[in-house]
C-alpha cells in the first residue's frame, strides 16, 4: 500500500481512514480510526478480517470496529503474549491428550481435564485468568505425574512378569525337546525335525542323510557294571556324537541306547564319512571310572546310513537306516553300513 513511513504517506493514510469512517457512517472514534489506518497500511491479519466482513456482505459498523480493535490493537504486547502462550499450551496439551488417550482408558479423565483447560484459554484472557488456568493445569499435571509413575511401575512389573514367563516358556520348550539324561534332542523333537527336513530336502532338491546308531552289547555292560555306570556311558557317547557333527546337523537320543543323526544337505558318501568318524571316536575312548581309575573296556557302535529317496518320506528313510544298522550288527558290530540304493544294505569296511 502507501508509503506509510513518510509524513506524506501518513497524511494520506489518515485521510483515507477518516474518509472511510465517514463513508460507512461510523463514529470517528480513535478505535475505528486505528482499525482503518491499520487496514490501509496493510496490516495482514487485520486486512484479512476486514475483507472477510466485507465479502460476507455485512454492513461495517462500530461494533465491527470495536471487535477488530480489541483483537488487533488492545493490550498489544500482552495480547500477543497471551495468544502465543495459549497456542503453545494448546499444542502441548494436544500432545499430552493424544498420548494419554493412547495410553488407555484409565488416563482418559486426565486427558479430558486437560482438554477442558485448553478450551478455557482464549487470546483475550487476562493474566490472572491464565494464572488460574496454569494453576489448575499444574494440579492436573501433578496428578498425571503420579498416575504415570504408577503406570510406569505397573508396566515394569508386567515387563518383568513377561520376561519371567517367556523364560519359563523357553525352559519348558527346551525341556520338552531335550533328553534329560544326555542333553541331546529327544525322540519327539527329532521326529518333527526329521519330517520337516525331509520336506525341505525335496522342495530344494538337496540330499538328506540319516545315521542310526546303536551301542553294541550294552545290556551286558549294564549287567556287568550296573545301570548308573551305564548312564554315564550314555552321556559320554552323547558327548562324542555332539562333537562329531556341526551346523544344521541334528543329533538326538532315539531311545534307550540308540541315537540318530540327521545330516541335511549331505549325500550318502559324506554321511558315511561322518558315520565312520563317530564310530572311530567312540571306539577310541577307554571307559575309565575316574574315582578308582578302573578300566571298563571299550564301547562300540553299529551304525546304519541311508539317504532320502525322492519317492519316500522320513519314516521310510529311517526304516532303511535301521535296516542298515541291523546289517552292521549282524555283520559283526563296531562297524557302519550303508543301504545300497538299489540292492539293500551293504557293509562298509570299518
Ligand atoms: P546289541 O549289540 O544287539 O544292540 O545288544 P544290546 O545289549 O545293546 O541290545 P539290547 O536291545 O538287547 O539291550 C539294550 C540295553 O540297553 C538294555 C538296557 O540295559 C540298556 N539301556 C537302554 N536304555 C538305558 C538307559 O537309559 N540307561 C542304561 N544304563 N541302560 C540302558
Ligand atoms: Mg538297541
Ligand atoms: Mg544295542
Amino acid at each position: 500500500m502507501d508509503s506509510a513511513g513518510t509524513p506524506q504517506g501518513v497524511k494520506h493514510l489518515a485521510q483515507k481512514s477518516l474518509a472511510k469512517i465517514f463513508e460507512l457512517g461510523m463514529t470517528p472514534h480513535p478505535r475505528n480510526y486505528a482499525v482503518w489506518y491499520g487496514y490501509f497500511s496493510g496490516q495482514p491479519d487485520l486486512c484479512d478480517a476486514v475483507d472477510a466482513i466485507i465479502a460476507a456482505g455485512q454492513a461495517f459498523d462500530d461494533t465491527h470496529g470495536a471487535e477488530l480493535y480489541r483483537t488487533y490493537f488492545s493490550f498489544d504486547d500482552e495480547g500477543a503474549a497471551l495468544r502465543e502462550t495459549s497456542e503453545h499450551v494448546e499444542a502441548a496439551l494436544g500432545q499430552v491428550v493424544s498420548m494419554l488417550s493412547e495410553a488407555g482408558e484409565d488416563t482418559s479423565r486426565y486427558g479430558n481435564a486437560l482438554a477442558g483447560i485448553s478450551g478455557d484459554l482464549s487470546s483475550g484472557d487476562s493474566i490472572e485468568h491464565v494464572r488460574k488456568i496454569i494453576q489448575r493445569l499444574n494440579e492436573h499435571t501433578q496428578e498425571m505425574v503420579r498416575q504415570n509413575r504408577r503406570f510406569e511401575q505397573e508396566i515394569t512389573e508386567s515387563n518383568n512378569e513377561i520376561t519371567q514367563l517367556r523364560k519359563k516358556l523357553e525352559d519348558t520348550r527346551l525341556e520338552a525337546m531335550t533328553d534329560s539324561l544326555t542333553g541331546l534332542y529327544n525322540r519327539k523333537f527329532f521326529d518333527t525335525a526329521f519330517s520337516q527336513a525331509a520336506r525341505e530336502a525335496k522342495k530344494s532338491a538337496t540330499p538328506l542323510s540319516v545315521l542310526m546308531l546303536d551301542i553294541d552289547r550294552f545290556k551286558k555292560f549294564n549287567d556287568t557294571y550296573g545301570h548308573n555306570l551305564g548312564d554315564l556311558v550314555l552321556k559320554q557317547v552323547a558327548r562324542c556324537l555332539g562333537a562329531c557333527v556341526k551346523g544344521r546337523d541334528i543329533t538326538a537320543r532315539f531311545g534307550g541306547e540308540e541315537f540318530v543323526i540327521l545330516l541335511p544337505d549331505t549325500a550318502i558318501e559324506n554321511a558315511m564319512i561322518v558315520a565312520e568318524q563317530v564310530r572311530k571316536t567312540v571306539a577310541g575312548k577307554k571307559i575309565v571310572v575316574r574315582s578308582t581309575s578302573k578300566s571298563l573296556g571299550r564301547i562300540t557302535l553299529s551304525v546304519g546310513v541311508a539317504q532320502l529317496r525322492p519317492s519316500e518320506d522320513a519314516t521310510t528313510l529311517l526304516k532303511r537306516a535301521d535296516a542298515a544298522m541291523y546289517f552292521a550288527k549282524n555283520n559283526g558290530r563296531n562297524q557302519i553300513a550303508a543301504e545300497d540304493q538299489t540292492n539293500g544294505p551293504v557293509a562298509a569296511t570299518a
